[in-house]
């Protein structure tokens, strides 16, 4: 079946987005970085961009917000398309996840192998792959290289990453020095700052919707390769593991983040991005969700029917 985001009804939109915001109390704020835990709880947006750029939103979609593991398949993506897919999965793997975003139980089950790009250890073993001599050059160049591609304007958040290193993350840091024992990364903290600077790329929810485009619009086959392996990865570990579940439910390649965004890629048909802080307990946007489930099963949008 042709699926179209195009013309998804404003209306209905509006109704879908104050049943999603009816659930924002069933959530909570993350406690572990300060400025997450201030957010508004009661901020929302959402965007629904198709592949013909024809955009229909709802909310504050000028509000910046950090991408936090929205970052994790843009960072999948620019490595495969720099380096290829047989020298980027030596260094993590494709296989799911049934513990927590930033599980060391699980890495250490696996004697530090990092399970798959969506999870800490995964996205923080990628992170060393990044070319540049110091963190703040690697997440430099990866920015720009995101916003040269994409029209986006991505910027990394000081405030942000200073809120992050105000309190030490020791689930975090453990990960880095499994890593670097099991010889995936070569020094924990510059790979840790490194992490931690990408996560705190920020932008609007238009610029989030603008870099998804990156993942539903290849330009070449090369590229095109490249994005459904990421396409693919999110459907199976994007949302941690609630993953299965919503892939059934929702059936779209989605990535979440603790900062409260989530993002659904539909191949070749477009992208929707709603933003909402209140998180459930894998750490998944309760009202993003929700509304991303909604709208899928009304457009017909799965990929898995
Ligand atoms: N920077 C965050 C962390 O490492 C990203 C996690 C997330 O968005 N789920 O905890």
């Amino acid at each position: 079946m042709f699926k179209n985001l195009s013309n998804i009804n404003q209306q209905q939109l509006k109704v879908w987005v104050e049943q999603a915001l009816a659930q924002t109390k069933l959530g909570n704020l993350p406690t572990y970085i300060p400025l997450l835990e201030e957010a508004n709880p009661n901020s929302f947006a959402v965007v629904c961009q198709s592949i013909d750029n024809h955009i229909t939103f709802l909310g504050d979609v000028e509000t910046k917000v950090p991408l936090m593991s929205v970052i994790k398949p843009f960072l999948l993506f620019y490595l495969l398309s720099k380096f290829g897919s047989e020298f980027v999965f030596q260094k993590v793997g494709k296989e799911c996840s049934q513990k927590p975003f930033n599980s060391l139980e699980q890495l250490e089950a696996d004697r530090g192998w990092p399970r798959n790009p969506m999870i800490n250890s995964g996205a923080i073993a990628l992170s060393s792959l990044l070319p540049g001599n110091t963190a703040t050059q690697r997440c430099e160049n990866f920015c720009s290289w995101l916003n040269n591609h994409e029209n986006c304007q991505l910027f990394l958040d000081k405030n942000m990453l200073a809120s992050v290193s105000s309190l030490p993350n020791h689930n975090n840091q453990a990960i880095a020095k499994k890593l670097v024992e099991s010889g995936y990364i070569k020094d924990a903290e510059i790979t840790l700052d490194t992490y931690n600077q990408i996560c705190c790329l920020s932008g609007s929810i238009f610029d989030v919707a603008n870099l998804g485009m990156l993942l539903v619009k290849p330009p070449n086959t090369d590229w095109k390769k490249h994005c459904s392996i990421v396409q693919d990865l999110m459907t199976t570990c994007g949302l941690y593991e609630a993953s299965s579940n919503y892939a059934i439910k929702i059936g779209i390649p989605t990535k979440s983040s603790v900062s409260g965004i989530v993002l659904g890629a539909v191949p070749s048909t477009g992208v929707i991005i709603c933003y909402s802080p209140p998180l459930d307990r894998q750490g998944n946007s309760v009202a993003g969700l929700f509304l991303l489930e909604v709208i899928s099963r009304n457009l017909e949008l799965s990929v898995l029917c």
